[in-house]
């Protein structure tokens, strides 16, 4: 192996760069060459990819979004389309392709490493933590921590002004970020799409948690299936008529800024682990970490299913919440 390619593809996260400087330094420093293809996939098709130097990477460890550009591509879905990228990745002589994204981009991945019969593997990318066949995915973590300090800049003003908090967070089909960021920011109840929600029992525990308290946080996945935040709580403003009840989205925030010293780490890891496997002949895996250790597993069984939380945190909001019978 002598050429491989690298995208970033599907949603940015915070430490993807470290990813990139991970792989082209890795390379660099094995006698590989490496091709950054700019916007994931659609790039690959317009052939917009650039040969790698120390420089380009240099100074891009702490940086949030991708330097190398990140795209949706409804083209490279089509067989048409993964031709295109197939012609430019051949005539750019390329033996190997590192994707680093979601499970979407991994599907991708397969389906052009089958198509040009080339080795493949994927570095897990995603803030929602939800990919099967790693513990932590790069970028959790940095989002993670963003909302739990929003939530404690929330909170000042939540018990400043006596107000029921909603706080929606990112999550559309999972709840790391919600449920952990509850733990963390020691909210009074959150709400994940892995659990029904029962509005009854949640108008129950604010009262019950609420009594005489200045402030109450409720974190809400955008994914929940009783709906955002703002329809939560407009369903159950009825209960509340005589509280102050407020809605904040996090939104967009949540994906960016400076990675944390956890996401450089396991990119940094990751990244390098990804070309060594592709050198050893792996393909059609996406690299993982277990515990300390990292580890890889199929596309197969990384796409096949998404990975849940731990669900008895939300046993654990319960047990330390504020309980208004035990005054
Ligand atoms: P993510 O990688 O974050 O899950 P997407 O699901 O949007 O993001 O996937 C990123 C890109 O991967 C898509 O825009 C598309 O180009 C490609 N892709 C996704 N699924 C497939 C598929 N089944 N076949 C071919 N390409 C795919």
């Amino acid at each position: 192996m002598k050429k491989i390619a690298l995208i970033t593809s599907g949603g940015d996260a915070p430490g993807m760069n470290a990813c990139v400087r991970a792989v082209v330094k890795y390379c660099l420093n094995h006698n590989l060459e490496c091709l950054g293809i700019s916007d994931g996939y659609q790039g690959m098709i317009e052939g917009r990819g650039q040969w790698m130097t120390y420089f380009d990477v240099d100074n891009i460890i702490h940086l949030g979004g991708t330097v190398l550009g990140t795209a949706r591509s409804e083209e490279f879905r089509t067989p048409a389309g993964r031709k295109k990228a197939i012609v430019y990745l051949l005539s750019q002589k390329i033996d190997g392709l590192v994707v680093a994204g979601g499970d979407g981009s991994f599907r991708g991945a397969q389906a052009i490493g089958e198509e040009m019969n080339i080795p493949v593997v994927g570095i897990p990318c995603t803030i929602d933590n939800d990919i099967f066949g790693t513990d932590f995915t790069i970028g959790y973590d940095t989002a993670l921590n963003t909302v739990v300090e929003a939530v404690d800049k929330i909170r000042d003003t939540a018990s400043s002004h006596h107000r029921i908090f909603f706080v929606e967070v990112m999550g559309r089909d999972a709840g790391f970020i919600a449920l952990n960021s509850a733990v963390a920011a020691g909210a009074d109840a959150v709400l994940i799409p892995e659990e029904i929600t029962d509005l009854t029992k949640l108008v129950h525990d604010i009262k019950e948690s609420n009594k005489g308290r200045r402030g109450t946080i409720i974190i809400v996945a955008e994914g929940d299936d009783a709906g955002g935040a703002m329809e939560i709580m407009q369903k159950i403003s009825p209960f509340f008529e005589d509280r102050n009840m407020r809605c904040t989205v996090l939104g967009h925030i949540q994906r960016g800024g400076k990675p944390s010293a956890f996401d450089r780490i396991l990119a940094s890891r990751m990244g390098a682990f990804a070309v060594s496997q592709l050198t050893k002949g792996l393909s059609n895996i996406m690299v993982g970490s277990k515990g300390e250790d990292l580890i890889y597993s199929s596309f197969n069984e990384t796409v096949k299913e998404h990975s849940v939380p731990n669900m008895n945190k939300l046993k654990l909001v319960e047990d330390l919440r504020t309980n208004s019978q035990k005054f």
